[in-house]
């Protein structure tokens, strides 16, 4: 196979491991980045590469929950009241995902590209030097009280039904598993064959190094359109003028909407805002990243701390980041690790915000664009989008490549929206 020019518009974790797996199949690869590599979605993310997860975030009964969730201040979503009409449509389709029919569909769907994940990082990492920013130590769910587990057993079912194995602990169990947690937790559901990433820049950052070093381009723009040659791909516009290619992939995250309407593809593409707090040397960490399924965030053992992310709030791309939230992870977190101190000089505690690209079904696009086959869509991985990026990656290299893909994309493309 004669090797091709393609253009990979963002580098975030899905950018990188496109670029990975396409140079690995020959092709010269041009990274297109507008801002700097690995500080989108990619930067403050829980790091956590959770296979297991297959569950959407709207699940049956989604409608009756937000209310409660919305009015909590510290609850796990919020909405900025003056971008209701902006994100209503988005809203409505989100709570009709939800139907038990239609969340078995999306886990059935997802698992193929969640699962592997691990498996399909292997190789990238192995050959960019980075096998020592990855752990395989798994993912604990922690609960406190058997009701509120209960209330997740359909999300459970989902896991297990979908070849997830799980082990489950008592209030005894979890503390000789995680003696820093605090002692209100009395459930826990550990998922073995999950990992995690230390340091999800420098992670994204050795990936590029690698593609870098062995021939490929990064070129700093601001991608805006493509010009067509009939069906066939001729170039990617960008603010710094055209970049000629064969192929081009669109992974610029929460992004992508514009660039798929340049396309003709209408996409309800939003961002899901969400936000992290890092205690530098804390008192005390988990050893395995552990998620609060009450408060839905997760608490990752760094290299450069302890991290706490997590939080929805819906608010769009350019409003000014609400820290209040970022400072709320703290207070959950106290409450998670009894032992961290009461108060934190500014100088140990870090905060940031990131634009989660999400679809309202809770499945990425990806596939080929309506106007020509030689874009490739690759965007809007949500709540997973690290887990999710490796097998990415190896299916835009199939799908350049002319290689039937190794599950069917149909679930993920861009006309389900249409
Ligand atoms: C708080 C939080 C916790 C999370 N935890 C996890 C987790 O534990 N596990 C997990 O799997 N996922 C997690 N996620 C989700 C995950 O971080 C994202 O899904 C993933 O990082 C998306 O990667 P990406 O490459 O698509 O986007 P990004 O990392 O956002 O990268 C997109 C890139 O495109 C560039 N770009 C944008 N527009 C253009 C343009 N026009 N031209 C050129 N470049 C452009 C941007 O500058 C950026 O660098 C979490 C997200 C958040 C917010």
């Amino acid at each position: 196979m004669a090797g091709k020019r393609v253009a990979v518009i963002g580098a975030g974790m899905v950018g990188v491991c496109a670029a990975s797996y396409l140079q690995r199949d020959g092709h010269s690869v041009i990274i297109i980045e507008a801002g700097e590599p690995g500080r989108g979605a990619s930067f403050g993310n829980a790091g956590c590469f959770n296979g297991s997860s297959v569950t959407p975030v709207a699940m049956p009964g989604v409608l009756s929950q937000v209310p409660r969730w919305l009015f909590d201040p510290v609850g796990p979503l919020s909405l900025r009241w003056r971008y209701l009409p902006a994100i209503a449509p988005w809203l409505v389709r989100f709570v009709r995902s939800a139907t038990p029919e239609q969340v078995r569909r999306t886990a059935r769907a997802l698992r193929p590209l969640v699962g592997p994940s691990l498996a399909a990082l292997e190789p990238l990492v192995a050959a960019a030097g980075a096998a020592d920013l990855v752990r395989r130590l798994g993912h604990l769910y922690v609960y406190r009280s058997a009701e509120s587990l209960e209330k997740d057993r359909l999300a459970w079912e989902l896991r297990r039904d979908n070849g997830v194995e799980t082990d489950e602990f008592d209030a005894d169990g979890l503390r000789q598993l995680e003696p820093a947690l605090s002692r209100d937790y009395v459930r826990g559901v550990l998922v073995r064959e999950n990992g995690h990433t230390v340091n999800p820049l420098l992670l994204v950052e050795r990936l590029l190094r690698h593609v870098l070093d062995a021939g490929g381009e990064l070129i700093r723009a601001r991608a805006s359109g493509f010009r067509l040659a009939g069906e066939r791909l001729a170039a990617v516009r960008t603010d710094e003028g055209e970049i000629a290619a064969d192929a081009a992939i669109v992974c610029a995250g929460a992004w992508s909407k514009p660039l798929a309407a340049a396309l003709g593809d209408r996409v309800p593409l939003e961002s899901e805002r969400g936000y992290h707090l890092m205690i530098r040397d804390p008192e005390a960490t988990p050893r395995i990243p552990t998620a609060d399924a009450d408060g839905k965030f997760v608490a990752t053992p760094m290299a450069t701390g302890l991290r706490f992310a997590g939080t929805v709030e819906l608010a769009g791309l350019t409003a000014p980041p609400d820290w209040r939230r970022a400072h709320i992870l703290l207070q959950q977190g106290r409450r998670m690790l009894p032992a961290l101190a009461a108060h934190y000089p500014q100088e140990r505690i870090s905060v940031w915000m990131g634009h989660r690209p999400s679809l309202p079904d809770s499945l990425p696009v990806i596939g080929p664009a309506r106007a020509s086959a030689d874009v490739i869509y690759a965007f809007g991985h949500g709540h997973v989008g690290m887990t999710a990026a490796p097998m990415t990656g190896r299916i835009v290299a199939d799908l350049v490549a002319g290689r039937t893909p190794p599950f069917d994309l149909a679930p993920f493309s861009a006309r389900r929206f249409a």
